[in-house]
């Protein structure tokens, strides 16, 4: 592997995405992060190389990644995170909420790792680290269409792992239990403030970077972190 590794990050403005993007260049990564909106975005670091970019757009995105792709040669390895969450009974649902979860939480993810996959093959060695959540490994009330996108990432990833072994690319899924990001400002409940109580977006960039810092032979097939202590805490309608 390079001594210098260039990743794009999904999601890389805010949140769990920006903790992952930040200690990447902290190791001495280049860092291509996708998002739609980077004013948040406080670094001034070059190696950070931010692309303003609607994943929910999937129209559009083929011939954007590719371009993407086009200018980033380089890029060995992909770490799938952008997603939000919006949760309810199914029939709190609208037709096309659910079109556009699906194709925000999974159909994108499969777009980027689709464009870029046979580039990186290219270099004989890299990496894939999917961003599922707990609720890729158990259905949960008020989570249908959540959890079916995020079981969904886990048997793509699964397979996918299978599919790329032989050249040299590791795939790897990250669940975490809740963590203390913006994912929850729209929604209705949130983690327990107390340290046990929520995981912080610095927990999953370690996790992320164990992942990456393995040996060449070693991958890990998925990694399951939660906060000590489960509490959702319901907010107060106005
Ligand atoms: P967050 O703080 O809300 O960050 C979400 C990120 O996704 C932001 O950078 C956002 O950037 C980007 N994004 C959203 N929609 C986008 C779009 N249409 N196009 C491009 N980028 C878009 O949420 P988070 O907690 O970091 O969540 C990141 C991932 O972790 C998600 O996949 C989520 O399902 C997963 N996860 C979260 C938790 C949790 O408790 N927080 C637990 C398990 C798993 P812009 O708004 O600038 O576009």
């Amino acid at each position: 592997m390079p001594s210098r590794r260039r990743i794009l990050v999904t999601g890389a403005s805010r949140g769990i995405g920006a903790a992952i993007s930040r200690r990447l260049l902290t190791e001495g990564c280049e860092v291509v992060g996708i998002a739609r909106d980077f004013t948040d975005w406080d670094e001034t670091e070059e190696r950070f190389m931010p692309i303003a970019l609607d994943l929910a757009d999937l129209d559009k995105l083929p011939h954007q990644l590719g371009e993407i792709a086009r200018l980033h040669p380089a890029i060995d390895g992909l770490v799938l995170n952008a997603g939000y969450g919006r949760f309810g009974s199914l029939e709190e649902f609208s037709y096309r909420q659910i079109v556009e979860m699906v194709n925000m939480n999974l159909l994108q993810h499969l777009f980027v790792a689709r464009a870029f996959l046979p580039h990186i093959k290219q270099h004989g060695f890299g990496d894939l680290v999917i961003i599922g959540s707990e609720a890729a490994l158990a259905g949960g009330r008020r989570g249908a269409v959540y959890s079916a996108c995020k079981f969904a990432l886990r048997g793509f990833a699964q397979s996918l792992r299978q599919e790329t072994a032989n050249s040299g690319l590791r795939v790897s899924l990250i669940n975490p239990g809740m963590v203390d990001t913006g994912f929850f400002d729209e929604l209705e409940f949130a983690p327990g403030q107390e340290p046990s109580q929520h995981l912080r977006p610095s927990d999953i960039a370690d996790a992320l970077w164990t992942v990456l810092s393995a040996p060449a032979g070693t991958v890990f097939d998925e990694i399951v972190l939660n906060p000590l202590h489960k509490v959702i805490q319901f907010k107060k309608r106005p």
